[in-house]
């Protein structure tokens, strides 16, 4: 093999781990097809897949059974569409009758059953059951492995420390992982919210996924790099990249360290002036961890994962458990929940959208909802009963004026009046905010703010829309600027507006989280900031060591600069005299 082969994938957990590569291959391809000639090798053939399957449904109930004392929702969910596609009466009756019509070996009746099953799928205009064929190919692997008759794979007892390397790992691989000697992940499949990256995440074991055709670049014991951070991966390094790497681990190991002695000290400058950090969540399942960043609550629960990939849109009663699961866990502190922001560049399959020439200014976020009243109301039903339990905040998207907050309004009203005749309990001063982050709800900051109790800046989408650079579009992500003047000069108008209406305003966006921005939001005066909870502690270090009175001083010289060039040089320069080394 090649030295220093460097593959690049998406960084799910963050972290540098230099291990061995252990392969963990559900599939199997080492099978010698063969037709069958006589009644009795059929039968034979048949009794096979009967077995490999019933075998492979035990597996994954006992998995299933283990999850649920977990009470994990997103892995039971997994398992439990593993096992219906297993239970799929086409899949088996159909591999039966070509090993009896075709005269084929059960592998190879399996496999060409799947593949017909799956062209079916794509060929269908249902982006839920697409999602699925990475599912099928999950329990075709599964299958065939039994029919190897090969050992369950289990990472419970490796023997030793390692990096497991796999096309896809399923809550039934990782139920009964040993910590001790997993110490990296890499997969072929998934992106920052597939359940790899939510696991490795959770036990902070640094993870690199969507690395294509991994899996055939290595082989059990292979030398391997795993850099979480950068989502970098390097095979068979050789001795200086070793040592590169190893003195990175150290150090970033040191300062993981070095950083947690932040946790509970509080969030302030040195001259005392305090702001909030707080944590933005997907899922229900990174709730646990926030806490160990030391957030002072969640800033923004983004509830659209609740929605995508699934057959049918959530109950009431699922979402409610969910939201009061996370306000009881973070309590006393505050979690804001941000009601849907669908459309865009994300869909759910089961409810009619017309195609759009322009998804991230069309029928997404708040306008979805306010089309979509029932989904909406549903949705702030189980948002108002988990208020019972904790301090929870609702938030809206994509606001572009105060018509849509006054909808809104008559909507919570509607929604309260029901759940009082229902004696279903619900804080009744919950506070109402918007995200703003359309450039007309930022210049009319001053109106939207005598409308709702609180803000949270959006600049993510704030400066898409204010540049006019599509996020998702990497030609022109070049020009995307949170130092541009005119979003230092939006962001100062919702500050000040804010502030001179008397609420608070927060900033969500992937802004909040790199620091060399923390002087400027805040010399304007930002009250709040909330961001992937691993940065919490890095930003808090910084802030500890700078001055308020001098970030005012260094914002206020940003204004009279005309260019974002400028305003860098300028920014740089200060920042280096002020920043802790
Ligand atoms: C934003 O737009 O900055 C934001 C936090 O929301 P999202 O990234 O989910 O659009
Ligand atoms: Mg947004």
């Amino acid at each position: 093999m090649d030295k220093n082969i460097l593959l690049t994938g998406i960084g799910a957990s963050p972290g540098i781990v230099i291990s061995r590569v252990f392969l963990f291959d559900q599939a199997t391809s080492d099978f010698s097809h063969f037709r069958l000639t006589t009644e009795a090798e059929i039968c034979a053939e048949e009794e096979r897949l009967e077995s490999a399957v019933a075998e492979s449904k035990a597996q994954l109930e006992k998995a299933r059974k283990e999850i649920r004392l977990r009470s994990n929702k997103e892995a039971q969910f997994i398992m439990d569409t593993h096992i219906l596609i297993l239970q799929d009466k086409l899949l088996k009756n159909k591999s039966l009758k070509k090993i009896r019509e075709e005269r084929v070996d059960a592998a190879w009746a399996l496999k060409t059953t799947m593949n017909e099953l799956r062209t079916n799928i794509l060929d269908l205009d249902d982006d839920y059951l697409k999602d699925r064929t990475s599912d099928m190919d999950y329990i075709e692997k599964r299958i065939l492995r039994n029919l190897a008759g090969k050992k369950e794979n289990l990472l419970s007892n490796i023997g030793e420390k390692v990096v497991v390397i796999a096309h896809d790992l399923s809550p039934a691989d990782t139920v009964n992982l040993n910590v001790a000697e997993v110490l990296g992940f890499v997969t072929e499949c998934g992106g920052k919210t597939s359940h790899t990256a939510i696991m490795s995440r959770a036990l902070k074991i640094p993870s690199v996924v969507g690395l294509n055709g991994v899996t055939e670049k290595v082989e059990n014991g292979t030398i391997i790099i795993v850099d979480g951070i950068h989502g970098v991966v390097i095979l068979n390094p050789d001795s200086e990249t070793l040592l590169k790497y190893n003195q990175k681990r150290e150090q970033h190991e040191e300062f993981e360290k070095s950083l947690l002695k932040y946790k509970d000290l509080p969030a302030e400058s040195i001259d005392g002036f305090g702001i909030r950090l707080l944590a933005n969540i997907e899922i229900v399942e990174e709730v646990s961890s926030v806490l160990d960043y030391g957030a002072e609550g969640i800033g923004l629960f983004r509830t659209e994962f609740l929605y995508l990939n699934k057959k049918e849109l959530p109950k009431e009663k699922e979402l409610f458990e969910i939201f009061k699961k996370a306000v009881q866990h973070v309590a006393p502190h505050p979690v804001t929940i941000r009601t849907l922001d669908i459309g865009g560049d994300k869909f759910i399959s089961h409810v009619e959208v017309a195609d759009e020439m322009n998804p991230a200014m069309g029928l997404r976020a708040i306008r979805f909802c306010l089309k979509e009243t029932k989904i909406f109301k549903t949705q702030l039903r189980a948002i108002l009963r988990a208020s019972a339990y904790g301090k929870i905040k609702i938030m809206f998207p994509m606001i572009s004026g105060i018509v849509e907050v006054r909808m809104i309004k008559k909507l919570i009203k509607e929604v309260k009046e029901d759940l009082k005749k229902q004696n279903k309990p619900y804080d009744p001063k919950i506070k109402i905010g918007i995200m703003v982050e359309v450039p007309s709800a930022a210049i009319i900051a001053d109106l939207l703010a005598k409308e709702v109790d609180f803000f949270s800046i959006g600049t993510n989408d704030l400066i898409q829309y204010a540049l006019a650079i599509d996020r998702v579009n990497e030609q022109v992500s070049y020009l995307y600027e949170p130092l541009h003047p005119s979003v230092l000069r939006l962001l100062k108008n919702i500050i000040d507006s804010a502030h001179e209406n008397g609420i608070t305003v927060a900033l969500c966006g992937e802004m909040a989280s790199e620091s060399i921005y923390l002087p400027v939001l805040l010399g304007l005066g930002i009250d709040e900031m909330s961001m992937n909870p691993v940065a919490i502690l890095e930003i808090k270090r910084i802030l500890r060591s700078i001055s308020y009175k001098k970030c005012k001083q260094i914002t206020k010289r940003l204004f009279s600069y005309s260019t974002v060039d400028e305003i860098k040089n300028f920014l740089k320069k200060e920042t280096k005299k002020i920043f802790p080394a």
